[in-house]
């Protein structure tokens, strides 16, 4: 299926912006970029990148240090592969390097505008100092993914997310669990837009009032953690509510495969996503029509490579590495975001010409250190608890998959006690024979309504202790 500069303009008219807002207007020309040749997107990514290259150079103690290192000159940074130059940047050297790598000055037209913060490798925040540039594309970006997915502006939101990343109660405080928090347009977007209203729910609240909540106002999308949609696939919904839904976004967490297929079949609507880092915002949005993600080339740059540091071939999985190109206040290039994702070439089957990868394969972490078989036993738990769920809809609140040091399994479930003893004969049975090995570890099934990191925002419906540190 493809789209097109027509359609999309078509699709653009739906959304008015407000007549109070007065700053600059972006979304036009992020859509006619979108179709825009090759060689132009080449051309101008290339002359963005010069320019955040040249400003590392003249502004930037710690990349002028590595450039130098590296004995590339000022001249050199004409030629793009000169960013390939420089050393991969983690998030330990964003912590360490903190005053190396904020810029003495800013890019002219830029001013600086506050940080954003994400979870650091040793308790604390790592910090990044913004501009108005990076900040303010994250609103537009967001305006160009809603209307990717045909978003209606006025139709209802409702975002099931922790307390923490919901809008505020009028008082300032933090929305509580059992009470919704109704405003008059989406979050992020209404400032800009007309839109229409957004509802608010902690995702604490029991997966049965989640439920309630979304019968009752019948919003047409639903934003929501993978794992969190995952469960409510699970429940019984009423027929109403499901044929208003249109759409719903996943997320923060891994989404597989097996998991989108499910929501997509339960909840009857595409299930869309989008690739962003606090420390750059907006990477890349799932197209509906070629399932790759777009890379919002006007914001950053994206390079997956293999364990050599060489660019991955189409097909292959590697490390996932960003450049911003639009915060001159403290720069992050070849940024490792920590994830696997799959490279791609070629045109999209959209129509497209953004730069695009594939799936998205989790946490590096994650992927690298788990034994052989886990990814396929765990599928095989989720397979069954899928199978039995739509059987006996409502029946299982929510799961976890937790495997051990020793490479054995944990199913903790909270489900009705009828039908624990048909869950534990069933999927004790698929786990064995999920992969084709003679010593299969143990899985030990447990019903109760206590998980790990049930509170936080780092909830996980699979955990290992393979992996050494949890999502951020
Ligand atoms: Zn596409």
């Amino acid at each position: 299926m493809e789209t097109s500069i027509e359609s999309e303009t078509q699709a653009q008219q739906a959304w008015k912006l407000r007549e109070s807002y007065r700053g600059p207007s972006l979304h036009d020309s992020l859509l006619k970029n979108e179709f825009a040749t090759v060689e132009h997107q080449q051309d101008a990514l290339n002359r963005n990148l010069r320019r955040m290259l040249e400003h590392c150079y003249d502004a930037v103690p710690y990349y002028r240090d590595r450039f130098q290192q590296a004995g590339v000159s000022r001249r050199q940074l004409r030629d793009p592969a000169s960013l390939q130059r420089l050393p991969i940047l983690e998030k330990e050297d964003v912590e360490k390097q903190f005053e190396g790598l904020r810029a003495q000055s800013l890019m002219s037209n830029q001013r600086a505008l506050g940080s954003t913060r994400s979870s650091g490798t040793t308790g604390q925040p790592t910090l990044v100092l913004q501009t108005d540039a990076s900040i303010g594309m994250f609103r537009w970006l967001k305006q160009r993914e809603l209307r990717w997915y045909r978003y209606n502006p006025l139709a209802a939101m409702l975002s099931i997310r922790p307390s923490i990343e919901l809008p505020r109660l009028p008082d300032g405080n933090l929305l509580q669990n059992e009470n919704y928090l109704k405003v008059k347009s989406w979050p992020y977007l209404g400032g800009l837009f007309e839109t229409g209203e957004a509802w608010a729910f902690n995702n604490t609240n029991s997966i049965k009032d989640q439920v309630k909540l979304l019968e009752k106002i019948k919003s047409q999308y639903l934003l929501m953690q993978s794992a969190g949609l995952e469960y409510l696939s699970m429940q019984s919904i009423s027929e109403d509510a499901i044929s208003i839904l249109e759409g719903v976004h996943a997320i923060s967490q891994t989404l597989t495969p097996i998991m989108r297929s499910q929501i997509e079949a339960s909840l009857q609507v595409p299930v869309h996503q989008n690739y962003g880092l606090n420390e750059i915002g907006m990477v890349a949005s799932r197209c509906t029509e070629g399932g790759r993600y777009h890379v919002h080339s006007e914001h950053c740059l994206v390079e997956i490579i293999d364990s050599a540091g060489n660019p991955c071939r189409a097909g292959e999985y590697g490390k996932l590495l960003v450049t911003s190109l639009t915060n001159s206040a403290m720069p992050l290039l070849r940024y490792d975001a920590d994830d696997m994702a799959e490279a791609l070439e070629g045109p999209c089957p959209c129509g497209r010409t953004l730069a695009s990868f594939g799936a998205i394969q989790g946490r590096y972490r994650r992927i690298a250190q788990l034994p052989e078989g886990s990814f396929e036993r765990w599928a095989a738990i989720q397979l069954t608890l899928y199978k039995l769920a739509a059987e006996n809809k409502s029946a299982v609140s929510k799961y976890q998959a937790y495997q051990n040091q020793e490479g054995d399994f944990q199913l903790r479930i909270d489900c009705d006690e009828e039908i624990f003893s048909k869950i534990t004969q069933q999927v004790e049975q698929d786990f064995k024979l999920a992969v084709d090995e003679p010593d299969c570890p143990d899985l030990e099934v447990v019903r109760t309504n206590e998980f790990h990191g049930e509170q936080g925002r780092k909830f996980q419906n699979f955990i290992s202790e393979f992996i050494p540190d949890m999502d951020r």
